[in-house]
Order: structure tokens, then C-alpha cells, then sequence
């Protein structure tokens, strides 16, 4: 009998970069890790050095674990290395932003124009009398000004805080509260799956609710009516004619916090999480020209909302400080047709896809045959990010949306880490469906137990961070020692715990299994809800599930699994016994999930990551903890539900 542990490790599919991609990659030599290894400082003051610095840092890093300071002494702006650094180039005229909205309008800003928008806004924020160190809450869609928002904030030195546009306005409220913000950044209203969203009814809510916001600047995106409150509202449009296309950038010092993120709050209240200038954008700039092999002439979409720090990363300030032509819309991926992602890869020719698993099995579960309309020929390179990707998932997005020829690069990283830490390169890595691979040159990870020590190639247990890098975050905002403890305690203050469990193999590749809390115990054995979960997809009527350890007597835990079912596919007491057995077969019968739950849904948060904390709640018969963050609180009482008449 395979021990559970290792079920995942007998994965034993494996893709080669293409040669024909290997020939034009960016990065070859897999001596990079060793050289990176080796001088982790040079390694990244190299990247530095691709930058625009108004002064040089004197020292790359000094390390007071843990507390970490980068580029010392360095001044530098982020707006100027995203924007005025490419005028002086041919890249004045080339399109930055590729935009396309739900209706079908687009809009193409190239750098010189993105310039242009940026420097008014920054004028017009300066007229209002925001100055550096203000924090600025952006609450706005996937629309244009949301990048001129974040990039005007960066040229005046103005935290921002951006607020997915998605979320409620007690959640918008609490956010403007804990950051202290006077300014609030907003729209009239926007379009999702063809509903006009009333932005400015809800903003206005928070805004009451919370307190403290002077200004209400309101983008004209819909076109609804909208009250404006005089004195407070400002239309952005208004405030944007008299406005000079010229604004001094501050000289920022490297150390200085470019912006706060709250974490998704999956597994609960949510953390604003403090980023800084310098090292951030070389950690950022970096990562999205290595992973993402980024060519001049590419096209590259990622296609996450920027609410989410994969979004401020590797939609804005990656790709631009890259000078690449970075893709965003709005709307979402079902309106009005199933295809309208594949429908916007065939018109832009997009060479470099990112999205996330949850997206991935969503696509799967539609078919094959929305994709088989449109030309994906374009496509070189996929990504994936948020979860871990159940390796049938990958093989289907290999296979599906990259024809076969585009390798996948599966990254693992955080809001916290800021930017990517675990990930094949595209040109160099063989990559195995499931696992993220191996660190990125000068990260240096692990997988430890308890104790601290390092468990041997073949087992599972705590990933652990061994080394300081630039984009870490610096501090929790307003709570330090909430930072030391949640981040650096868990051995000792220079091993940063991200919360994750993962395994490593005999090649060092990781395996992320996903949240510690996500790794169960059932009779002594360590079980990871992923690996079952990957097991029930295999079976032909499975669309998606999720796996969760419920408090047994006698066991400790036993598994128990909530289940989608493909659409043509109905649950029955056999079908329930036919999975049960499979994971028998395929992990073992200690993994053997207790029970199965048919469920049209899962709770989900608003960035479609499972929150099985809630789903454990459920089967324990427990109070349901805070569901603020998620999209779909109404399916937590349907599945309570289900579970009871299940019993
Ligand atoms: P919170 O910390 O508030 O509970 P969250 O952890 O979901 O929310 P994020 O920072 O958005 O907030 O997500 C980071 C987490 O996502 C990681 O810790 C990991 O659990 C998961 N993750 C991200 N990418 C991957 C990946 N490639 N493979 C496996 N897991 C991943
Ligand atoms: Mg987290």
C-alpha cells in the first residue's frame, strides 16, 4: 500500500521545454541557479541595475532578522520606471495597456499616452492636497484609471490601497478604516455579465460607514445617474481637463512603502500588507521578465483583476517597468459566451497567458469545445497561480489551451511574498504536472518539519523561506509584531512560514498542498486534501471538489468530500460508493473520504480560491466563522443543508 503522503510523487508525467521555445527563451543556463546561489546580492543588484535610479543604493541588504531593509540609500520612483523610463526608447509609441470592456469598447494606451494620464492625475491629487506617505483607497473595476490611479499614487509618493471593486461595502469600509485613508478613488457604475453594477451607491455606503473620507473622486465608466454629494464627490473628468500632463515624480527612497494589500482572507481576517518601493519593483521586474520569458514584441495577459496582488505584480507593475504591452478587461469569462477569454486571445494574438486553477477547472467543466472556436496559435506560454493546479487540470490546460507546445509555468508565491518564489523557467525547467518546481534563482526554500529540521526528499511538511528577498513584505500595516508573529515565529526569526504545506522530491521539486490548516490527520497518517481532491477529478462525472478533515472520535480526522458534479451527471448512493472507492484505489482506503456530498457549488472567495474552513465548519456542525470575503455566502447554508438531510 503507497503511503498517502506520496501519492502526488507518483505523478510521474513529465514535460520538456520545446526546443523551439528553449531557442528564443530568455534564460538557458541552468547555471543561473548556482551563480544566484552562490551571490544572492548580485544577483539581484544586477536586476536593480536595469532600473532608473535617481541614486544609487550604497548597500544591497541589510538583514536584522526580521527585519529587512533593500538598496539602502537608493531614490528612485515606480511610475518613472514604468512610464517615463520607455519614452526616451522606441517603446515611446508602442501600447502599454490593451483594454476591452464588457460591451465590447476598447481602449489602447501606448506609453507616451499612459505618461500623459498618469502626470495629470498626479497633478490632480497633488490640487487636492495629497502628499506622500497619504494613503489613497482605490475602489474601482478592471478599467483604465485603476492603473493611472495606482501609478499617479506612486509619482506622488501616495500609498494606494486597492480594494477589489467586487467586494461589499462593509468589507470596502473596514479597509478604509484600517488604512486611514481620506481619499476614496471610485466609478459610477460598471458591467458584469451584462448587469450594470451600481459602483458609486456602494462606495457611498462605505464611505458613511467608515468615517474619515474627505473626497470621493468618481471615474465616469457607465454612465448611470449618480448623486454627488457637493463638497465631497469630484468627477474625475472634471478634474482631469485643467490638469497638466507634467508632474514632478517625488524622489522615493527604496525603503519607502509603495503600497498595502490586504490578503484574500481565506483563512480569516485579512492583513494589510505593506510593500516598498525599491525592493518590490526589482523583485517584480525581475521575476516578469524571467518567468514569463517576456519578449518585446509579446503580448501578455494576465488575466486576474488587480484587486489581487497577482494583479498589481504581474498586470501593472511587472509588465510595465518590463515596457511590455500588458492586456486587461472587463467582464468576466462566461459573458456573454463562454469563449470570451479565447475570443480575446484570438483578436489580441496573445503570446503569454496567466490565470488560476479555479479558472482552469471552470474552463474544463464548460468543454472543449468553447476554446476549439477561436485561434489559441498565438499562445507560447501559460501560467497558473492561487491554488495548487490538481495535475489534471494542468494537463487538460496544456493540452486544450496551449496545443500542446506551450509549457506551463506554475508559480507559487503570495501577497505577502510580493512576487513570484517558486516556479519553473520556462526555457531551462522540466516541468512535472502539480508541482511549482523549484525556488527562482536567489530564493532559497525548504520543507521543514515541527522542529525546524528538514524533512528528507520524499516527505511533506511546512515550506519555510530561508533567505530574505527584495519583494517581501516589510511589516503589517499599524501591527508589527502581528508580522513577527505570524510570519517569523513559527522556528526562528530568520525562516519566514508562509502557512503552506508542501512535500519536495528527489529532483528538490516542491509540491505545494496548500494551507497548513488543509493538511489532515487521519489514524497517524498525513493526508493533504488536495492530493484526494486530485484523485476525484480523475473520475469522468467529477467537476470539482473540495476535501476537508471533519473531527471524528476515534480517527482524529476523516476525510470528507463536497463534490460538483459535470453537467449530464446526477449524485446516487453508487456514485457516492464509486468515488469512495476510487480514492481508495488511486491514494489509498486510509484516505477513503467518510463521506461525499453532491453539491451544485462551493464557497468560494471573491478571488475563487475554496475556503474550506467554512466547509470543515459545516461538517462539524459548528457556527460558521466570518464570511465576508466570500462571493457566495448563500451557498454555506445550502450545503449545511444538503450535509443535515445527508446524515
Ligand atoms: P489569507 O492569507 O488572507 O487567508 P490567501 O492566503 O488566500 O488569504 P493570497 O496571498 O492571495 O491570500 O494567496 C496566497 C496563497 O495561495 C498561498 O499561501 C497558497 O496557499 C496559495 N497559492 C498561490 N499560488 C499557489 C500555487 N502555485 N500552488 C499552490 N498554492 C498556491
Ligand atoms: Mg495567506
Amino acid at each position: 500500500m503507497a503511503k498517502p503522503i506520496e501519492a502526488l510523487l507518483d505523478e510521474r508525467r513529465r514535460y520538456r521545454p520545446p526546443e523551439e521555445f528553449v531557442a528564443r527563451a530568455n534564460v538557458r543556463d541552468p547555471d543561473v541557479y548556482r551563480q544566484a546561489d552562490e551571490d544572492f546580492e548580485g544577483f539581484w543588484s544586477r536586476f536593480a541595475g536595469e532600473l532608473d535610479w535617481f541614486r544609487k543604493w550604497d548597500r544591497v541588504l541589510e538583514w536584522n532578522p526580521p527585519d529587512a531593509r533593500w538598496f539602502i540609500g537608493g531614490k528612485l520612483n515606480a511610475s518613472v520606471n514604468c512610464v517615463d523610463r520607455h519614452l526616451a526608447t522606441p517603446r515611446k509609441n508602442k501600447a502599454a495597456i490593451i483594454w476591452e470592456g464588457e460591451p465590447g469598447d476598447t481602449r489602447v494606451l501606448t506609453y507616451q499616452e499612459l505618461s500623459r494620464e498618469v502626470n495629470r492625475f498626479a497633478n490632480v491629487l497633488r490640487s487636492l492636497g495629497v502628499k506622500k506617505g497619504d494613503r489613497v483607497t482605490i475602489y474601482l473595476p478592471m478599467i483604465p484609471e485603476l492603473p493611472i490611479s495606482m501609478l499617479a499614487c506612486a509619482r506622488i509618493g501616495a500609498p494606494h490601497s486597492v480594494v477589489f471593486g467586487g467586494f461589499s461595502p462593509t468589507a470596502l469600509a473596514s479597509r478604509i478604516e484600517d488604512s486611514g485613508s481620506r481619499i476614496l478613488i471610485t466609478c459610477d457604475g460598471y458591467y458584469r455579465r451584462g448587469e450594470l453594477i451600481p459602483q458609486k451607491a456602494r462606495a457611498d455606503e462605505a464611505a458613511q460607514k467608515s468615517g474619515g473620507i474627505e473626497k470621493v473622486i468618481v471615474v465616469r465608466r457607465a454612465g448611470n445617474d449618480v448623486p454627488m454629494q457637493p463638497g465631497r464627490d469630484l468627477w474625475w473628468h472634471e478634474l482631469m481637463e485643467g490638469a497638466r500632463g507634467v508632474a514632478a515624480p517625488e524622489e522615493m527612497d527604496a525603503e519607502d512603502m509603495l503600497f498595502m494589500m490586504y490578503t484574500s482572507g481565506t483563512t480569516g481576517k485579512p492583513k494589510g500588507v505593506v510593500h516598498t518601493t525599491g525592493g518590490y519593483l526589482v523583485g517584480v521586474y525581475a521575476t516578469t521578465k524571467w518567468v514569463f520569458d517576456l519578449h518585446e514584441e509579446d503580448t501578455y495577459w494576465c488575466s486576474a483583476d488587480i484587486g489581487w496582488i497577482t494583479g498589481h505584480s504581474y498586470i501593472v507593475y511587472g509588465p510595465l517597468s518590463n515596457g511590455a504591452t500588458t492586456v486587461m478587461y472587463e467582464g468576466s469569462p462566461d459573458w456573454p459566451d463562454k469563449d470570451r477569454l479565447w475570443q480575446m486571445v484570438e483578436r489580441y494574438r496573445v503570446n503569454i497567458f496567466y490565470t488560476a486553477p479555479t479558472a482552469i477547472r471552470q474552463f474544463m467543466q464548460w468543454g472543449e469545445q468553447y476554446p476549439a472556436r477561436h485561434d489559441l496559435s498565438s499562445l507560447r506560454l501559460l501560467g497558473s497561480v492561487g491554488e495548487p493546479i490538481n495535475p489534471e487540470a494542468w494537463v487538460w490546460y496544456h493540452r486544450v489551451i496551449g496545443g500542446g507546445r506551450c509549457p506551463i509555468v506554475d508559480t507559487w508565491w503570495q501577497t505577502e511574498t510580493g512576487m513570484i518564489m517558486i516556479t519553473p523557467l520556462p526555457g531551462i525547467t522540466e516541468t512535472k504536472p502539480g508541482s511549482a518546481t523549484r525556488p527562482f534563482p536567489g530564493v532559497r526554500a525548504a520543507v521543514l518539519d515541527e522542529n525546524g529540521q528538514p524533512v528528507p526528499p520524499g516527505g511533506g511538511g511546512y515550506l519555510a523561506l530561508l533567505r530574505p528577498w527584495p519583494a517581501m513584505l516589510r511589516t503589517i500595516w499599524g501591527d508589527h509584531d502581528r508580522y513577527v508573529a505570524q510570519y517569523w515565529s513559527r522556528w526562528n526569526r530568520e525562516t519566514y512560514y508562509p502557512g503552506d504545506g508542501a512535500k519536495w522530491d528527489e529532483d528538490g521539486y516542491f509540491w505545494v498542498l496548500g494551507r497548513v490548516d488543509d493538511v489532515m490527520n487521519v489514524a497517524g497518517h498525513r493526508l493533504s486534501t488536495m492530493e484526494i481532491e486530485s484523485a476525484l477529478v480523475e473520475h469522468p462525472a467529477v467537476a470539482e471538489a473540495a476535501v476537508i478533515g471533519a473531527l471524528h472520535p476515534i480517527k482524529g480526522q476523516v476525510p470528507v468530500a463536497f463534490v460538483i458534479l459535470k453537467s449530464g451527471h446526477a449524485g446516487s448512493p453508487a456514485l457516492e460508493q464509486e468515488l469512495k472507492q476510487k480514492v481508495a484505489e488511486v491514494i489509498s482506503p486510509i484516505a477513503r473520504p467518510d463521506r461525499v456530498v453532491f453539491t451544485p457549488d462551493l464557497p468560494k472567495t471573491r478571488s475563487g480560491k475554496i475556503m474550506r474552513r467554512l466547509l470543515r465548519d459545516i461538517a462539524e456542525g459548528k457556527e460558521l466563522g466570518d464570511v465576508t470575503t466570500l462571493r457566495n455566502p448563500e451557498v454555506a447554508e445550502e450545503l449545511r443543508m444538503a450535509f443535515t438531510s445527508h446524515a
